[in-house]
Parts: C-alpha cells; sequence; structure tokens
C-alpha cells in the first residue's frame, strides 16, 4: 500500500465521541517506550503525525488518524508505566475496555512488544483481555535492530512459548524496526488484504 494521505482527524478520551465512521480501524496499543509513535511515523512515513513519548500523568487519550481517506490508523494509550496512580490505571481500563467492545468498525489491534525483552505480565495480561473480549489481534515486535536476529528469534519464539500455555493458535507476529524501516511492508500489505474484505 502506499500512504498518499495520513492526517490527524480527533484526540478522545470518550468512546463515543469517537469519529462517526463506517471505515475500518487498526488500532495501535504497548507498553510505554515500546516504539508505538515511533512505529506509526514510520508506516505513514511522516515524521511527527503521532506523538512520541507522552509522560505518563498526561491525559490519555485515543488519537484517530485518517488513512489514504480510506482506513483509520488509531494510536491507543499504553499501558505499563511504572509510576501511575491507580485511579490512571483504573481509567485507563474503563476507555480501552470501552473502545475495544464498542467500536464496531475496529478490524484489528497491533499489539506492540519490545523485541528485546522476555515475556512480561503487563502484555500477556493484555493479550488475555483481548482474547476474553474476542478482538482480532497481532503482535509486533519493535526494536529489532537493537540486537542480533537470532535475539529477535528468541524473544519471538519465548513470548509464543508462554501464550501457549493459555492459547491454541498463535497470532501472526510481525518484526519492526523504525529505525532501519523494517517491516512496514509487511504490516501495510496486511492491512490492505484485511480491510478489504
Ligand atoms: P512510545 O512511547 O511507545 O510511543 O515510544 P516511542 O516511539 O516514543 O519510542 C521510545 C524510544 O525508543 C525513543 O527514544 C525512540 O527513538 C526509540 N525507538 C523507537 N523505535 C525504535 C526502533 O525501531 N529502533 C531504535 N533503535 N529505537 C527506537
Amino acid at each position: 500500500m502506499i500512504i498518499k494521505d495520513a492526517r490527524f482527524i480527533a484526540s478522545n478520551t470518550q468512546v463515543d465521541k469517537c469519529p462517526e465512521t463506517e471505515l475500518p480501524e487498526y488500532a495501535f496499543i504497548g507498553r510505554s517506550n515500546v516504539g508505538k509513535s515511533s512505529l506509526i511515523n514510520m508506516l505513514t512515513n511522516r515524521n511527527k503525525l503521532a506523538k512520541t513519548s507522552s509522560f505518563p500523568g498526561k491525559t490519555q487519550l485515543i488519537n484517530h488518524f485518517l488513512i489514504n481517506e480510506s482506513w483509520y490508523l488509531v494510536d491507543l494509550p499504553g499501558y505499563g508505566w511504572a509510576k501511575v496512580s491507580k485511579d490512571s490505571r483504573e481509567k485507563w481500563g474503563k476507555m480501552i475496555k470501552a473502545y475495544l467492545g464498542r467500536r464496531k468498525n475496529l478490524v484489528c489491534v497491533f499489539v506492540l512488544i519490545d523485541s528485546r525483552h522476555e515475556p512480561q505480565n503487563a502484555d500477556l495480561e493484555f493479550i488475555e483481555m483481548l482474547g476474553t473480549m474476542e478482538v482480532p489481534f497481532v503482535l509486533v515486535f519493535t526494536k529489532t535492530d537493537k540486537q542480533s536476529s537470532v535475539k529477535t528469534d528468541q524473544s519471538m519464539a519465548a513470548f509464543g512459548r508462554k501464550m501457549r500455555e493459555t492459547w491454541d493458535e498463535l497470532p501472526m507476529m510481525f518484526r519492526t524496526s523504525s529505525a532501519e524501516k523494517a517491516g512496514r511492508d509487511e504490516i501495510l500489505d496486511f492491512i490492505e488484504q484485511t480491510n478489504n474484505q
């Protein structure tokens, strides 16, 4: 897919206020600092479409971007901030559950995972929630340029093994490096293929 046009449409704290549309949408989420903003900017070929590294305490927003006038890319607030209050965590949970449960045009959630780390509970718990809510998702292993390809293979395998404890089937897995623009075509092809169905 060639990205001809990518523009910011709206930021919301409430799912009911998100753009009314029948266009398909794809959401991106992950632990703080996983490289989500960098990935969104890499995919859309824009330097500053998604703002990098928002900090805890800042309002958590659902950001809608319209791509090629034909689908929405949604930047969801991340999880796993070490210092976030219980109150913010609860707010985040409510917002995300409402979004995942009510957004009818949501095709797939991209769950970003830092390829350098061992399986993290925050990621596994979020994935369990997606499973319970029956929301389709794929995994994206980020920052692969920071280590050897073998190490990334090992992280992905370890994550798969951990998931196998509760899942019968493993989701699709992508590997990306925003620094090297790797994995871009694979993700955009996936979006193109699933959004015409
Ligand atoms: P976010 O908090 O998930 O939106 O993460 P950011 O996109 O702001 O990235 C967090 C940090 O990781 C920043 O310092 C980025 O420059 C860095 N980063 C993100 N993606 C990559 C990548 O693919 N390779 C490398 N080497 N660094 C990355």
